[in-house]
């Protein structure tokens, strides 16, 4: 009972710094410069000095600077615990029944697929959210049961295809179906889990018949939205109350701008339905920040398929991955620009004259 009560305190802590600060953040994250830039001499144009404050600054041309403000700011010497010591306490809002989406936005070679799957030596927000998710599990053991189920999908030109249909089946293509007030993806494998070793087999299998099902491996996975879902459905042995939440956990499609005039036929259509994808989930999000009374969720797959775990009292963490060359300033400064607006935050006058 103390120990639920505990959890209870906790849970009421977090809720009243919701309410504080909203249920929307974003946190910028920066990767290193690469050997092949450091090479070339490439200059750096993003700068880190009150990150700790949460901004970053970013230098045009001449003698200009831009200033942003997110929730949390990661430099590139900032490795994945860091970030996931941040990112934790979302594992826990989702065994307490609340919706979570935590997404990775930015340019194709900003650290998407880094921060959200990782690699074997450095685990990405997927694999550390997965182990917080079954080591809470353990520790409520006896007051709380749990069962979940993973699935995993991709949208790639606007249509939804499911990752872990068996071999060999013929591909299907997934409708979005309401049924309830609620938003279902009929025939939509949910695989069952019981721990860690499990969910990440099924994450893996789905990230591996993603790559086969496709000629170019890196660009198609630059180009479609690799989501993964854990359904949660819990059930609180002492009082008898019963949950059920969603987490997304979501390596969006590069959001580089095509030059009109390179894009013709499938490339075209690609950039197009990412283009339309994005800017919806912009919308979205800003407008649920916004409290706005109409949030227009049908006008891409991604924000329909995610309406019910965006909406009412989810919870949305926007990693906004940026590079520091001076290259790519223009897409760092879109990013930082878009990301400032799904923040629902106006940037207002720099703190300090920079
Ligand atoms: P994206 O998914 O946005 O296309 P990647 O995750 O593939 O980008 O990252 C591009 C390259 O940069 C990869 O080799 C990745 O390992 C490296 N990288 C990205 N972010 C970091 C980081 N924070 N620390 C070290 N390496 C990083």
């Amino acid at each position: 009972r103390k120990f639920l009560e505990e959890v209870k305190e906790r849970k009421d802590l977090y809720n009243r710094l919701i309410e504080l600060k909203g249920n929307i953040r974003v946190f910028c994250r920066c990767r290193p410069m690469n050997a092949q830039e450091l090479e070339a001499g490439d200059a750096m144009v993003v700068e880190f000095e009150s990150a700790k404050d949460g901004e970053i600054v970013v230098k045009g041309h001449v003698s200009s600077k831009k200033v942003f403000r997110f929730d949390s700011v990661f430099t590139p010497e900032e490795n994945q615990e860091l970030v996931f010591e941040k990112t934790a306490p979302l594992a826990t809002s989702v065994l307490d029944g609340y919706n979570v989406c935590i997404f990775a936005y930015g340019q194709t070679g900003t650290g998407k697929t880094f921060t959200m799957e990782g690699t074997q030596d450095e685990r990405g927000v997927n694999f550390r959210t997965l182990e917080e998710l079954f080591r809470v599990i353990r520790e409520r053991e006896g007051l709380f049961r749990y069962e979940l189920t993973v699935s995993v999908l991709e949208v790639y030109n606007e249509q939804i295809r499911d990752l872990l249909q068996p071999s060999g089946a013929a591909p299907k293509r997934l409708e979005i179906k309401q049924q309830a007030g609620a938003h279902h993806v009929p025939g939509l494998v949910e695989a069952p889990v019981s721990n860690l070793g499990e969910a990440w087999g099924v994450l893996q299998a789905g990230s591996k018949a993603r790559v086969v099902g496709s000629t170019n491996a890196n660009e198609h996975s630059s180009r479609s939205h690799c989501m993964h879902c854990v359904m949660v459905r819990g059930e609180n042995l002492v009082s008898g109350e019963h949950t059920t939440s969603k987490l997304w956990l979501i390596d969006l499609a590069g959001s580089e701008r095509v030059a009109k005039t390179d894009a013709q036929g499938e490339r075209l259509k690609e950039a197009q339905s990412i283009n339309k994808s994005l800017s919806a989930l912009g919308d979205v999000i800003s407008a649920l920040a916004t409290k706005s009374p109409h949030i227009p969720f049908r006008n891409s797959k991604l924000t329909h398929l995610l309406q019910d775990s965006l909406s009412g009292d989810s919870k949305t963490l926007m990693f906004v991955q940026i590079s520091p060359n001076e290259h790519d300033v223009g897409e760092t400064l879109c990013s930082l620009n878009f990301a400032s607006r799904v923040r629902g935050v106006e940037l207002g006058p720099a703190k300090r004259q920079v």
